[in-house]
C-alpha cells in the first residue's frame, strides 16, 4: 500500500476505533491499547507517538511529546472544546514534500501555511480560515481537523437533557443515495439523538429574511447587499481582510445558528448538535457573539464512524418522512442555492423588486478573495445582491464530506425538487415557528427584519460594534 493510501486508511481506521471505544465507554482505560492495535498496522508508515497524536485529535485534544495519550487533565480539556480548527498532528510526519511545491501550501489560499528553516510547516493562526482544505491536500496525515465526536458520544450516553441534531442541507445522498432525511432521522434517534430538525427550515427563515433586507438596504444602482448565508470562511475573510465591506452583509446569523438559538428558545436545556460536512463551523460555534447556539458540530465522517461503532446503518432504518423544508431551504446545500432563494422569495415577497435583484455567486477561497477584491476597488456593476462559499461547490464540496461534490450537487437538487413548497411563503413549517413568537399567518410581511423578537433572535452584529 503507498503512504497516501496508507495516511487515509489510518484516518478513517482510527475515527472508528475512537468511536467503538467512546461508544462502549472504555476509551480511557484502553486507550493504550488502541495504540498498540493501530500502531502494528501501519507500523511501517508511522511511530507509535505519531500514532499517539493522531488519537489525540481524534478524541479532541491537543497533540503532545508523548507516546501517552491521556494526561491527568485531558479529560478536563477536552470537554472545553478547542477552538483551532486544523492541528499540525506531529511535526514529523511532514514528508517536507518538495521543496517547490508543498500540497499543504498550495491547498491554502490564504496563505496561512509556510515552512520554518528545517522544513516543518507552521500554521499561522491569524490567517488560517478554517475551511480545512490543507488537511485534504496532505496526503500523509500532518495535518488534522479538530474533533468534537468524543464529548458528543458521553452526552449521547449519559444526558437526560433532549439532543436535537441539526442536519445541514448537504445531508442529501451523503449516506447512500437511498437513505432519505426520515431514514437518517430514525438512525440518528437510535444512537441517542431525540429530535432532529433539518437545518434547511431555519434556512427558509433566513431566506425570508434576507428578500426583505434586500428590499431595505438596496435601494438605488449603487447598493448592494453580501448575504451572510452561510459560510463562516465568507465571513472571516470579509471581517479580516475587507473591513470596509462589513456594513454590506445582511446583519443575520446563519441557519445552524439560527436552528441552536430557536430551539433553545422554547427549550432552555436542550444541546443541539450540527452535523454538516464543514470543518469551520467547528470554530463558528465558538464565536463569542455566537457562542451557546450549537454544543457540538459534527462531520458526516465523523457521523459514519459513529454509525459503525454503534452498528447503525441508516439504509435498513423506517423511513420517518417529515417534511421541512421548501426547496430554497434545501438548495442551500450547493453553489448558487442561497442567492437562487432569496431570489424567488423576493419574487414572492417584494415582486416590485425582483427586475432589481441581479445575483452573482462565487466559491472557492481564491476566487472569493478576487470577488471582494474587485468590490473594495471599482465594485461591481452587474451584481447587487452576492453570495460567496468556500468550498468549490458550496458545502456539498465541504472537507468532512462523503460522496464527491459532483454527486452532492446531483442529489441536493433531486431533494430541492421533491419538495411541495418553492420557497419559504409557501412552507406551513415556517409559519408554524412564527406562530411561536405570536405572529400570524396573515401578516402580509413577516416580522423578520428590525425590533421584533424573531428578528433580534436571528440577528448578528459584525464588525467593529459587535
Ligand atoms: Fe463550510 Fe460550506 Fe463554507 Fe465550505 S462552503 S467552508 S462547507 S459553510
Amino acid at each position: 500500500m503507498t503512504t497516501t493510501a496508507k495516511a487515509l486508511s489510518l484516518k478513517s481506521n482510527l475515527l472508528y476505533q475512537v468511536a467503538k471505544y467512546a461508544w462502549e465507554g472504555t476509551l480511557y482505560q484502553k486507550n493504550q491499547e488502541i495504540t498498540d492495535l493501530l500502531h502494528e498496522e501501519y507500523k511501517d508508515h508511522y511511530t507509535r507517538k505519531q500514532v499517539a497524536n493522531q488519537i489525540r485529535i481524534a478524541m479532541g485534544l491537543p497533540p503532545h511529546d508523548s507516546e501517552q495519550i491521556t494526561g491527568e487533565n485531558d479529560e478536563e480539556a477536552l470537554m472545553g472544546l478547542s477552538y483551532e480548527p486544523v492541528w499540525v498532528t506531529d511535526s514529523s510526519i511532514c514528508q517536507k514534500c518538495d521543496k517547490e511545491h508543498r500540497d499543504c501550501i498550495a491547498a491554502c489560499d490564504a496563505h496561512a501555511i509556510s515552512a520554518d528553516s528545517e522544513g516543518h510547516i507552521i500554521i499561522d493562526k491569524e490567517k488560517c480560515l478554517g475551511d480545512g482544505h490543507c488537511v485534504q491536500a496532505c496526503n500523509f496525515g500532518a495535518l488534522a481537523e479538530n474533533s468534537q465526536f468524543v464529548p458528543l458520544i458521553k452526552l449521547l450516553k449519559e444526558t437526560k437533557d433532549p439532543i436535537y441534531a441539526s442536519i445541514a442541507p448537504a445531508f442529501a445522498g451523503q449516506f447512500g443515495e437511498n437513505v432519505t432525511a426520515g431514514k437518517l432521522r430514525s438512525a440518528l434517534k437510535k444512537i441517542g439523538f431525540t429530535e432532529v430538525v433539518e437545518t434547511a427550515l431555519y434556512a427558509d427563515l433566513l431566506t425570508m429574511k434576507e428578500a426583505l433586507e434586500f428590499d431595505e438596504h438596496v435601494k438605488d444602482e449603487h447598493d448592494f447587499l453580501i448575504t451572510s448565508c452561510c459560510c463562516p470562511v465568507w465571513i472571516k475573510l470579509i471581517e479580516n481582510k475587507y473591513p470596509e465591506l462589513v456594513e454590506k452583509i445582511s446583519p443575520s446569523v446563519s441557519p445552524m445558528i439560527a436552528s441552536g438559538r430557536i430551539i433553545k428558545k422554547f427549550e432552555p436545556n436542550a444541546k443541539v448538535v450540527f452535523i454538516g460536512p464543514c470543518i469551520a463551523k467547528k470554530q463558528e460555534i465558538m464565536l463569542p457573539e455566537l457562542k451557546g447556539a450549537i454544543d457540538f458540530v459534527l462531520t458526516f465522517k465523523e457521523l459514519n464512524a459513529i454509525f459503525e461503532a454503534a452498528g447503525v446503518n441508516p439504509v435498513e432504518e423506517a423511513d420517518h418522512e417529515n417534511a421541512q423544508a421548501s426547496w430554497g431551504g434545501r438548495v442551500y446545500g450547493r453553489t448558487g442555492g442561497v442567492s437562487g432563494a432569496v431570489a424567488a422569495t423576493v419574487e414572492r415577497l417584494v415582486p416590485k423588486k425582483v427586475q432589481k435583484l441581479r445575483s452573482l455567486k462565487v466559491d472557492g477561497v481564491l476566487e472569493i478573495q478576487k470577488l471582494l477584491e474587485q468590490l473594495k476597488t471599482s465594485g461591481l456593476k452587474n451584481a447587487n445582491f452576492i453570495e460567496g462559499m468556500a468550498c468549490k461547490g458550496g458545502c456539498v464540496g465541504g472537507p468532512g464530506r462523503l460522496i464527491t461534490p459532483e454527486a452532492g450537487t446531483n442529489q441536493v437538487n433531486q431533494y430541492g425538487d421533491a419538495s411541495v413548497a418553492k420557497t419559504p411563503v409557501e412552507n406551513p413549517e415556517v409559519y408554524t415557528i412564527l406562530a411561536r413568537f405570536g405572529h400570524s399567518h396573515t401578516d402580509t410581511v413577516p416580522p423578520l427584519t428590525g425590533e421584533s423578537p424573531i428578528s433580534q433572535l436571528l440577528g448578528r452584529h459584525l464588525g467593529p460594534n459587535k
